[in-house]
């Protein structure tokens, strides 16, 4: 019995050692774990099958807020629909902006497509910039180094192993980045039009040209005016990929599909929004969609 009873307790101080760690998003999930190890127990707040601009704030999220060491988000305005109260509700000094356990990733990233003047032609939910920085495989290195050094922070006595999960993390990632690198070479199409600018910087960084969006601005439906307007652009540019993501509603896609002969590929946004299970998985299933 009494070896039980020392057993359990060892196990609940290992199980409350580790940092209670939220992050907003799955692929933000993903290289925390790889950065803090078993020093870390990670939840994600925002499911890949829904819209990341708009989570359902539910009560649950908020519980577990409440007991967050460390609020790990995206940033760039992207979580703004709904992150917001859930920081307030949850009356969690440790994690208000500002606070040590918090982080906005977005403060490490070169954003793209930030308006020079305060204007709404970057529609409703880009109004800082694109915030959908994550689906650049070479942004993870960026992310993992922000991740590991608000690590050390927080728990500076386990200094050695947040340096050395980076370590290795770094090398395996590189090596998959020459892999991604010589399979993304091969491609020969590179014009689309994608539903929302999901996908810029991956496209960017593949040397692809996106030639529009069937929302008129993000975050904003489409319209049977710009629809048409998208159809006549596919036709003279001969475009042949439409991106499509898991979540907005696939009608419209369809219709341009049909009437210009542009195929629809569902590409995943986040990790896990395909059923990806780990990092590589989530980057390659994009590549492998992408690459004619
Ligand atoms: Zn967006």
């Amino acid at each position: 019995m009494k070896k039980i009873l020392l057993l359990l307790l060892a196990f609940t101080t290992i199980v409350s050692a580790a940092l209670r760690v939220e992050t907003t998003y799955s692929t933000l999930g993903a290289i925390t774990e790889e950065i803090g190890g078993d020093l870390v127990n990670v939840h994600v707040l925002g499911s890949s099958k829904y819209d990341p601009h708009f989570i359902v704030p539910k009560p649950s999220l908020l519980a577990k807020l409440r007991r967050a060491d460390l609020l790990i988000m995206n940033g760039g305005g992207l979580e703004l629909g709904w992150l917001p109260p859930l920081i307030r509700g949850a009356n969690n000094a440790n994690i208000q902006n500002g606070a040590k356990g918090f982080l906005d990733i977005s403060h490490y990233i070169p954003m793209i497509d930030v308006p020079t003047s305060v204007s709404r032609g970057f529609g409703d939910v880009h109004a800082q910039g694109n915030p959908h920085y994550s689906t650049d495989p070479y942004m993870v290195p960026i992310i993992a180094r922000a991740i590991m050094a608000k690590l050390l922070e927080l728990d500076p006595d386990h200094e050695q192993r947040y340096h050395s999960n980076l370590e290795k993390f770094s090398y395996r990632w590189q090596k998959y980045l020459e892999k991604l690198d010589a399979k993304m070479k091969q491609c020969k199409d590179k014009k689309v039009v994608q539903y929302h600018e999901l996908f810029n910087y991956f496209l960017k960084r593949y040397n692809y040209k996106s030639y529009g969006n069937i929302e008129p601005l993000p975050g904003i439906a489409p319209s049977s005016k710009h629809t048409i307007a998208l159809i006549n652009s596919i036709k003279k540019n001969k475009i042949k990929l439409i991106l499509q993501d898991v979540y907005h509603e696939k009608r419209t896609a369809k219709f341009i599909a049909s009437k210009t002969g542009a195929k629809v590929i569902v590409i995943p946004h986040d990790m896990g929004a395909d059923g990806s299970k780990n990092l590589e998985e989530y980057y390659s299933n994009i590549a492998k969609k992408l690459c004619r």
